[in-house]
């Protein structure tokens, strides 16, 4: 897609085809590692610091060592999108534990594996946004937070993806995955949000979800814009019976719902909050963000 992509791999940048990492790395074996998805626009990384954030909490609640520093690391998304002329793009990073002789114990792996990809943006269909999706509920349930913790964003991902793959087989566009005791958490690579009587609700972190950063971003931008936004646990009678429902995702932004588990919600089309709101969105992620260029002023300067 991108020719002459050039990928970040422990410390040097290496051509697309070159970068690739040891059959026995931890993360291929055992899913042993955490990532990041983060979006560039137009030149601006949006909320930079919150995912290397994100990626460090994720990293120490498995005790993995990243061998380089939140800032370091910032640096190196900023120089992977200035090597590959990227202004918008998505950008992954992942840290494995890195290659290490058969077995669980991560001590046998002495160093993380750390990759970074920029890659400009396959975006999603228009359609999707015009028309909005249907989800099902899945029957597998989301991760409980005392088994793995869906707070991390680690790169065993199974738990999400048999529930994609419930929900496609199911004909839908996506799974929304409940908890243990039933209440709802969120989609396989999306959060929820549901708009009633003119409030946003989302399901609060405890019920077992990833703290998303656009979630986040939408809750900013509904306080700043007097939208009544709160947290707390949903059922599916409160989802099927919501005005609006819409998902968060940095790769997806906001995306509407406009049917779950055949109940059609509101008229059927996306609801005006929810077109509202990623109208908003799109204005701040352009404008909110660090710059992947030093301006030019500091240049010649
Ligand atoms: N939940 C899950 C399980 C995800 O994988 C993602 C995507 N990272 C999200 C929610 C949305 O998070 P964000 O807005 O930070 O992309």
């Amino acid at each position: 897609m991108n020719p002459g992509q050039l990928i970040f791999l422990n410390g040097a940048f290496v051509p697309k085809e070159a970068a690739v990492v040891s059959v026995y790395d931890h993360g291929l074996l055992y899913g042993d590692g955490v990532f990041e998805g983060i979006r560039a626009y137009d030149g601006n990384v949006f909320r930079l610091k919150p995912h290397i954030d994100r990626l460090y909490d994720s990293a120490k609640a498995i005790l993995l060592e990243i061998p380089y520093s939140p800032a370091e690391m910032e640096e190196i998304v900023l120089e992977t999108l200035r090597k590959n002329r990227l202004h918008s793009a998505y950008i992954r990073i992942v840290v494995s534990r890195g290659a290490g002789d058969l077995g669980l114990d991560p001590a046998r792996c002495p160093r993380a594996n750390v990759i970074v990809i920029a890659e400009s943006l396959a975006l999603y269909p228009k359609e999707l946004y015009e028309r909005g999706i249907r989800l099902v509920t899945v029957s597998t349930r989301r991760n409980r937070s005392d088994v793995l913790s869906p707070a991390i964003k680690s790169l065993n991902y199974l738990n999400n993806i048999l529930a994609k793959l419930e929900a496609k087989n199911a004909g839908a566009d996506e799974g929304l995955m409940l908890n243990a005791d039933g209440y709802v958490t969120e989609a396989t690579g999306e959060n929820i949000f549901i708009v009633k009587h003119g409030a946003l609700i989302t399901p609060p972190p405890y019920v077992g979800i990833l703290k998303g950063i656009t979630r986040q971003a939408v809750m900013e931008i509904a306080a700043e814009d007097g939208i009544p936004v709160r947290e707390d646990v949903l059922t599916l009678h409160d989802v099927y019976t919501a005005d609006e429902v819409f998902l968060t995702g940095t790769a997806a932004e906001i995306v509407p719902v406009v049917a779950v588990d055949g109940r059609t919600i509101g008229d059927g089309r996306p609801g005006a909050m929810t077109l509202r709101l990623l109208e908003a969105f799109r204005r701040l992620a352009v404008t909110d963000g660090t710059k992947i260029s030093p301006a030019v002023e500091d240049r010649v300067g």
